[in-house]
This record gives C-alpha cells, sequence and structure tokens, in this order.
C-alpha cells in the first residue's frame, strides 16, 4: 500500500483529504492526515469577534468531525520533514514515511518580528489574527472609553489582505452605532504600501472610503519598532505613530516545521510552482495554502479553488501523467465596510479586480467592487458554505477555480457572455 500524507488538518489540508479519497484508489494508495490540534477555526470569523457578532462557538468545531471517513487522522505535532527519506518525524520521534507528501501547514503570526511588541502584547497591543487575540480584543473593547485606535499592518504578506481593512471599517461602525462613541476615538490605518490595499484597482475604489468614514490612512509605514511605554510605532525612516490602543498584524509567517526542515524562503514558506503546486525542489511534495510562496492571496477562497487542481495533478502524478491543471490565482474575497454592507472582489495572477457581477454574469446576486447588501449577507453565509460545502469539498455551482471572465468588466469591454 502506498501512502499520501497530508501535514495540517485546516481548511486546505481538510479539503485535500475530502477530494482525494474519493478519488483515489482505495486498494493501492492509504490517506493519513496531521495536525498539532483537536479544534478546526473559522478564522475568516475571527474579524467578527471583537465586534461582538460570532462568539467562540461560531468558529470553532472538533477536527474529527469535518474529517471524512477513509482517511487516518493523527493529531500530533509535526517535528520535521525528511524530504531525502521521504519520511516524516513526530514529536514523539515516531516516524510516518509517505510516497507523496502534501504540505498544507499554513502560516501563523509571529509577534516578537518586531522589537517592542511582546511588551505591551494583550495590554495596548492586539491582534485578532488567532482566537486568543481575538477574545482578549473583545474584552478590551467592551471597556474601552475611547482615544486613538491604530491598526497596522507590520508586513507584507499576510493573510486575507482584506482582513485589517475590514477591521477599521467596522470599528468605525462599531463605536457610531453600537458604542455610539465615535466622537471619542480617532481611527488610523498603517500600511507599509503605497495604497490601501495591493490590488490598485480595489485600492482606487476604497480611498474614498477613508475620507467619509474620517479614517486616516497613512501610507509606505515600514515598522522599525514599537515603543511600548510611550505608546508608538516608529518607522525605518524615523516616523512615529502614536497609539492609545493598537490592533497589529504581526509579521505572518509560515510554519517552524518548514524552517526545521529546510524546505523554506526567508518567512518559511515552501518555493512552489504556482501554476501546477508542485513544490520546486521534490516532485513527490505538493504544497497548498497559506503554506507556499505563490503570489495568490493567503485565503481560505484560494485554498478551496487550489484544491480541485491539486487533486487533479495528484491523479496525473499517480498516473505518471503530465501536471496539466493549472491554478490561475484566482482569489473572490468579500470586504466588509460596515453598516451591513460589503464589497467582492475576484481576481487572478493576471487579472486585477473587476467590476461585474458574480457569480452570473449580469444576474450576480453579487457585485464586483460595489458596496451592497447583498455582497454583506454573502459574506454571512459564507461561515456555512465554509463548513458544509467547501472543506468537504463539495462543489458550489457555478464557483469554478479558474476565473471566469464572462459578466466582468475587463479594460473598459463589458465581457457578456
Ligand atoms: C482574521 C482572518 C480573516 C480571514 N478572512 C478570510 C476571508 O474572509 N476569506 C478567505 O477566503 N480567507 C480568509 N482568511 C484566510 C484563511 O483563513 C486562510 O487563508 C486559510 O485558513 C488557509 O488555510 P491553510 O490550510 O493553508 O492553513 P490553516 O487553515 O491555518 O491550517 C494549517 C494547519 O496546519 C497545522 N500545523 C502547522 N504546523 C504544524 C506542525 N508543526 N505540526 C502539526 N500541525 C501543524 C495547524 O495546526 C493548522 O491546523 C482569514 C484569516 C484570518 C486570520
Amino acid at each position: 500500500m502506498k501512502k499520501i500524507l497530508i501535514l495540517g488538518a485546516g481548511t486546505a489540508g481538510t479539503m485535500m483529504a475530502h477530494h482525494l479519497v474519493k478519488k483515489v484508489n482505495k486498494n493501492e494508495w492509504s490517506i493519513t492526515i496531521i495536525d498539532q490540534h483537536e479544534k478546526h477555526y473559522y478564522q475568516p470569523g475571527f474579524l467578527f469577534i471583537p465586534f461582538g457578532i460570532y462568539s467562540e462557538e461560531d468558529v470553532i468545531k472538533e477536527k474529527t468531525s469535518l474529517l471524512p471517513k477513509g482517511v487516518e487522522y493523527i493529531q500530533a505535532p509535526i517535528e520535521l520533514i525528511e524530504a531525502e527519506k521521504k519520511q516524516v518525524i513526530l514529536g514523539d520521534k515516531k516516524s510516518i514515511p509517505y510516497d507523496i507528501l502534501i504540505i498544507a501547514t499554513g502560516c501563523e503570526i509571529v509577534p516578537e518580528e518586531v522589537e517592542g511588541v511582546d511588551e505591551g502584547w494583550r495590554k495596548e497591543i492586539f491582534d485578532f489574527y488567532t482566537i486568543e487575540g481575538a477574545v482578549a480584543l473583545r474584552d478590551k473593547l467592551k471597556d474601552w472609553e475611547g482615544g486613538k485606535l491604530v491598526v497596522h499592518i507590520s508586513e507584507m504578506p499576510i493573510k486575507c489582505p482584506v482582513a485589517p481593512l475590514e477591521f477599521v471599517f467596522l470599528a468605525d461602525w462599531f463605536f457610531s452605532e453600537k458604542k455610539k462613541n465615535r466622537k471619542k476615538v480617532e481611527l488610523s490605518y498603517v500600511t507599509p504600501l503605497d495604497s490601501a490595499f495591493t490590488k490598485q484597482k480595489c485600492a482606487d475604489a476604497l480611498s474614498e472610503y477613508f475620507p467619509q468614514k474620517n479614517i486616516e490612512l497613512i501610507k509606505n509605514f515600514n515598522v522599525s519598532h514599537v515603543d511600548a511605554e510611550s505608546r508608538k510605532l516608529v518607522s525605518l525612516d524615523d516616523r512615529e505613530v502614536t497609539y492609545d490602543l493598537l490592533v497589529t498584524i504581526p509579521v505572518n509567517m509560515g510554519s517552524k516545521l518548514i524552517e526545521r526542515s529546510d524546505l523554506g524562503d526567508d518567512l518559511n514558506f515552501v518555493p512552489t510552482d504556482k501554476h501546477t503546486l508542485q513544490s520546486k525542489a521534490h516532485e513527490n511534495i505538493f504544497v497548498i495554502g497559506d503554506a507556499t510562496d505563490i503570489p495568490a492571496s493567503k485565503a481560505g477562497s484560494v485554498a478551496h479553488f487550489e484544491a480541485e487542481i491539486l487533486t487533479e495533478n495528484i491523479l496525473s502524478y499517480i498516473n505518471e501523467k503530465p501536471l496539466a491543471a493549472s491554478f490561475d490565482g484566482h482569489a473572490n474575497c468579500f470586504i466588509e465596510s460596515g453598516y451591513n454592507k460589503a464589497l467582492l472582489i475576484d481576481f487572478n495572477y493576471d487579472i486585477e479586480p473587476v467590476e461585474g457581477t458574480f457569480p452570473l454574469p449580469g444576474v450576480g446576486p453579487f457585485s464586483l467592487l460595489k458596496e451592497t447588501k447583498i455582497n454583506h449577507l454573502g459574506k454571512l453565509a459564507f461561515r456555512h458554505i465554509y463548513w458544509h460545502m467547501l472543506l468537504k469539498g463539495i462543489p458550489i455551482p457555478t464557483v469554478t477555480p479558474d476565473m471566469k471572465k464572462s459578466g466582468k468588466k475587463l479594460e473598459g469591454l463589458s465581457v457578456d457572455v
């Protein structure tokens, strides 16, 4: 019996387990998935926890309840990947051999990468990229009387690059509508980018939101350190931004396992072919989700599209055929803008976010690059779709892994196929 070994039972690993168990010959292949944690977190829901919109129960399930029958689950920390020996070593030193390895170990925040953050951590400096951070921030905001709230990105890439924007827009809504103390709160958004977002068309669409919502936008801010005592962010070019409450997106890095195994780049992301999702260093290793170094967004929607492509390529690899399925970098993200509205963006490696409708040309129901209530309902529905369809690899009608051009305005040309 040959073995497919999946490392990480988060979004991408769970999806791969579901896809592969339906497709591989069970008389020849066994599938094992390993993860250190018992719980699966719906990370997009972390955004809503600080504002009391979601609670912990909305975003946490047992991993075993989400994995398919026919896949062996091992709950253990993974210590090392020994690629030359085609085996993985667990924390208890047990070795697990494999024929095909799928790395789906995601990425994590590393607050200590920015000097000084540690000193104010969970006192005046918070994150919402972990369940612990989101809950601690909710408790802080409950009693916070107001002052200067700074939302800050340390360095790109980060997972879900729209999440900090959504946070600052929701903060404006939260203090206006829920706490009714917006006048006592100054909001600033500090980014190392030269605009509000990585994709220019989206940044242009969002630029008017900052003055409208009275949020200061500070660009090109490459943080050098945080002075937690005097509560200020200091940039490499000696600019300073003071805060009373700092909501930071710390540096995002791939799992330390990747560093220990000498398989990653400076940020512990695994060099990966951006179309086939095969590791650049080892032909029997494939990489999916936030663990890759490919220039696509680190998002659950991307993992969902990649999973379909990677399944095809793994089947080709098993059958000794060329890896013909090609990932186009397709990403699809709702952007909560507060007041029960959201935008939606759809883009890939080659095409910037465009206007139009999604998923049905001319019909929608979602509008691209426009703020609508239906988009907001889509964002909320995404949680149910995630638990019941996306993770289980159930196809969503009309949503395909490749970015469809129909119904979209490409460079002024409306494609209404
Ligand atoms: C605040 C926030 C908001 C977001 N919003 C959205 C959104 O609106 N839309 C969207 O599409 N995406 C969103 N995302 C991003 C999305 O959640 C991630 O891109 C997605 O979960 C990536 O899946 P993954 O499988 O690559 O990594 P993960 O789901 O993080 O899974 C990685 C798994 O690997 C395991 N692992 C790592 N190292 C080891 C080890 N050494 N031993 C054992 N196990 C290990 C971890 O325990 C984890 O379970 C958001 C993320 C955050 C944090």
